[in-house]
């Protein structure tokens, strides 16, 4: 080994490893707080800020982390955390704990196991009729299923249609089942969840994850070994195969050629296919023809961004996941904001956390807001006239067209009066500017709607309360 190793010298190495394997994000969080503190023999001491942090760690970090110790001081590599316990502020320093690893923990391997290794036995072609199907591993992440995919306009189809074949595999109108919808919302979950159910239903279906780029990498390795005769076998003995973002086999032209004839011997011989893309098939470029008419055989189910109702629940669930409460107003605040994908609300949620561990601070609104201020895009925003509208409508579920239309329905001409009163109590805009916004209405109509606002919180108390959700819905995104 090397004589002149340091705590700092290995740790840097290990967080280039890290770096490469988690987001930007995590990284940020989780890993920039720590100290390397010593190097003795094999054994690297780490400081971490607090005992949360340090179960954080363990939790979700820890194979991450053997590999990159492993890496660095070879076999034998072991992790000592040091707790800080104390603010350390003033003189004093902070007291540390020691806690040594779990020896016993059992190596995770994240490494798919080539599917060469599993074909003993399957190439002989008479497979006896009734014979236990090899045990293969699935790839599944037990994490993933559906009760922790949580139900929205945003996924109802594709959660259904995804039910539908987890309870009758190649069974149903769904085959190929595709999945598409942008990053971070749910496409990978989704299709776990449908291959664990599956699973869970019929022990001795053999069932596959795997990512497309996975798929790729290891045709050639097939091919570089000149086995691809026992890979295109493996792959041909599935009954159920789950192929995680296939937009990956875009001008991969040779690996397209192979998964087509995967693809054709599956569906003909009466087994389910589960494909997800990170875009609408047809937008997929650069794929063979033949490949892509395929993809649209079966149905095609996207995945939207979730509203804000399903944020708040989603959240929620996460938090329950993880023994974690936090305010009301908290909790409302984040989904607000967060409003791209499900991926950037878990971000959100786990930043808190770890700011809250870092400074012995409660959750609250306040620190909720300087967290996330460096997460969300528009700080700062002013209130305009469109996002009032935006919200009115959101909250009453109609169009933001039909605010501006001339329609006289109730239900409409109530969303249109309250988003005009609020435009007029929380913007500068005139009001002939607001009239104009609606539908270039004159001044008075807008006088009009707010005296009826007015008199309607006075007397109508399920409208009150409408007004006080709405009111408390703008005002949460103004600093
Ligand atoms: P994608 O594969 O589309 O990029 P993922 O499946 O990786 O997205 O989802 C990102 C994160 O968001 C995961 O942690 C997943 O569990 C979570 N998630 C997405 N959709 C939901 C949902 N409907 N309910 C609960 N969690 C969700
Ligand atoms: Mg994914």
């Amino acid at each position: 080994m090397n004589e002149n190793l340091t705590s700092d010298s290995v740790w840097k190495r290990c967080l280039k490893v890290i770096r490469d394997n988690i987001s930007p994000q995590s990284f940020k969080t989780w890993f920039e707080p720590i100290k390397a503190v010593k190097l003795d023999g094999k054994s690297l001491t780490i400081q971490v800020p607090s005992q949360f942090f340090y179960e954080w760690l363990e939790e979700h970090y820890v194979s991450l982390l053997q590999k990159a110790l492993k890496q660095e001081l070879g076999i034998g590599a072991k992790l000592e955390y040091n707790i800080v316990v104390g603010n350390g502020s003033g003189n004093n320093n902070p007291y540390t704990i020691n806690v040594p690893t779990n020896k016993n923990q059992k190596e995770k391997s994240n490494e798919l196991s080539m599917p060469l290794e599993l074909t003993t036995g399957i190439r002989n072609p008479f497979i006896i009729p009734g014979l236990k199907k090899i045990n293969i591993d699935s790839q599944l992440n037990p994490k993933y299923n559906f009760d922790n995919f949580l139900e929205g306009d945003c996924n109802r189809l594709a959660r259904s249609a995804g039910f539908a074949v987890a309870n009758n595999p190649a069974g149903t109108a769904f085959n190929p089942l595709m999945i598409f919808g942008g990053v971070g919302l749910g496409k990978t979950h989704l299709v776990h969840a449908i291959g664990n159910y599956i699973k869970q239903a019929n022990k001795n279906k053999a069932v596959l994850y795997v990512s497309a780029e996975k798929f790729m990498n290891q045709y050639i390795d097939s091919l570089k070994n000149g086995t691809n005769n026992d890979f295109l076998n493996f792959y041909q003995y599935l009954d159920v195969l789950l192929v995680d973002d296939v937009q990956f086999f875009s001008k991969k032209e040779k690996t397209q050629e192979i998964f087509f004839q995967i693809f054709n011997h599956l569906h003909q011989g009466g087994k389910q296919l589960i494909l997800t893309c990170d875009r609408p098939p047809r937008e997929l470029k650069d794929l063979d023809e033949r490949l892509l008419s395929r993809f649209k055989w079966g149905l095609s189910a996207d995945l939207a961004v979730p509203d804000f109702e399903t944020r708040i629940a989603i959240l929620e669930n996460m938090m329950y996941a993880d023994g974690i409460t936090m305010p009301r107003d908290v909790v409302e605040y984040v989904a607000h904001n967060i409003d791209t994908n499900v991926r950037e609300l878990e971000g959100a949620l786990i930043s808190l956390l770890a700011q809250s561990s870092l400074n012995r601070k409660e959750i609250d609104l306040d620190l909720a807001k300087q967290m996330l201020k460096n997460l969300i895009k528009n700080a700062n925003r002013e209130i305009s006239i469109d996002y009032i509208q935006k919200l009115v409508c959101e909250y009453f579920t109609i169009s933001v067209e039909d605010v501006k239309s001339k329609t006289r329905k109730r239900e409409i001409v109530q969303a249109r009066q309250i988003a005009m009163f609020f435009a007029k109590d929380l913007t500068k805009a005139s009001l002939k500017n607001i009239g104009s916004h609606f539908g270039n209405r004159d001044h008075s109509t807008v006088i009009h709607a707010c005296q009826t606002v007015n008199d309607l919180i006075e007397t109508d108390k399920k409208f009150r309360y409408d007004v006080d959700e709405l009111s408390k819905r703008i005002k949460i995104n103004t600093f």
